[in-house]
């Protein structure tokens, strides 16, 4: 009896002995055990390496950890077991650089004061880099305009007038609708007196004298248009092909060596008698206008 008490004892001390012994030092992921667990644990360690913390992220130191029992321990025999925050390393501190902010406009979005932390890039509201701005929260969105209604000023016979808009108080755009949708410019809202519209504009260079080339008295005829009270010889002199040669070559001639800012020509243009149909006298303007140079007539008794 005294020696089987004797001989449970030692079993039991036994496997006291084997309860938690660590498997073989592994600077690696350890093989699994092949000693049943049912007789004695057996760390199964992953070695896990140190890491430095970032900003953005907890580093860690060297420790090891048991896949079975799922602890950590400072040593690969297993005697410091430590827990998982004290495996942890703290996230160091952001190093932010202020942008200062921008207002918005009416039409352009501002930005809010930030700092960029020169580490990770990411972007805070304040210094300590404690609240995260993200993406669009660094945008202030454009403020809306702020119209004010302009009547319209009605035209008179010596005064352009303008037509009635809504003016923006803070940008000084021009709207013709008060939801600021259709934008127009002060050009645009001229009313023009008839008095003032422009019929063309002459545009000299500055520093250059400007060239008038006065034509006078063309006093073209096209005999093939003559009325029965004309005389039928006038049908033969003043043929229509013989035009280019009576009066248009000569214009030509005095224009290219000219080479005018505006020609004026001071009356009787044709004879109104050799044009009831208004041929002639369309002619004559598609001739003048083939120059592409200003070009203004005054009306003659002709
Ligand atoms: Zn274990
Ligand atoms: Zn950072
Ligand atoms: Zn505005």
């Amino acid at each position: 009896m005294k020696k089987l008490t004797y001989l449970l004892l030692v079993i039991l001390c036994v496997s006291l002995f084997f309860a938690c012994k660590p498997k073989a030092n592994s600077q690696s992921e350890s093989q699994s055990n092949s000693v049943s667990d049912s007789v004695a644990h057996v760390h199964d360690f992953v070695n896990i390496i140190a890491t430095e913390s970032t900003c953005s992220k907890e580093g860690n130191i060297a420790h090891f950890y048991c896949k079975r029992c799922k602890k950590y321990y400072l040593d690969s025999d297993g005697v410091s077991e430590i827990s998982l925050e004290q495996t942890k390393l703290p996230k160091i501190a952001h190093d932010g650089k202020k942008t200062d902010g921008t207002p918005s406009t009416c039409t352009q979005a501002g930005t809010r004061e930030h700092w960029t932390c020169t580490k990770c890039g990411n972007t805070f509201a304040d210094e300590q880099c404690a609240q995260s701005l993200v993406g669009s929260k660094i945008e202030i969105p454009p403020l809306s305009h702020d119209l004010y209604y302009v009547a319209e000023t009605p035209v008179s016979q010596d005064n352009n007038g303008q037509k009635e808009h809504w003016k923006c108080e803070s940008c000084n755009a021009l709207f013709l609708d008060e939801d600021a949708q259709i934008s127009t410019n002060l050009d645009d809202l001229i009313i023009y007196s008839l008095m003032k519209i422009p019929d063309f504009i002459v545009d000299v260079p500055s520093g250059v004298d400007p060239i008038v080339l006065q034509l006078t008295d063309t006093q073209i005829i096209d005999g093939s248009q003559s009325r029965p009270t004309v005389s039928s010889g006038d049908r033969i002199t003043y043929s229509p092909d013989k035009i280019p040669r009576y009066c248009y070559d000569y214009l030509t001639e005095i224009i290219q060596e000219t080479d005018p800012h505006l020609i004026l020509i001071t009356g009787d243009l044709i004879y109104g008698k050799y044009d009831d149909n208004g041929t002639l006298w369309q002619s004559l303007i598609s001739f003048m206008d083939s120059f592409e140079i200003p070009w203004a007539p005054v009306f003659g008794n002709h």
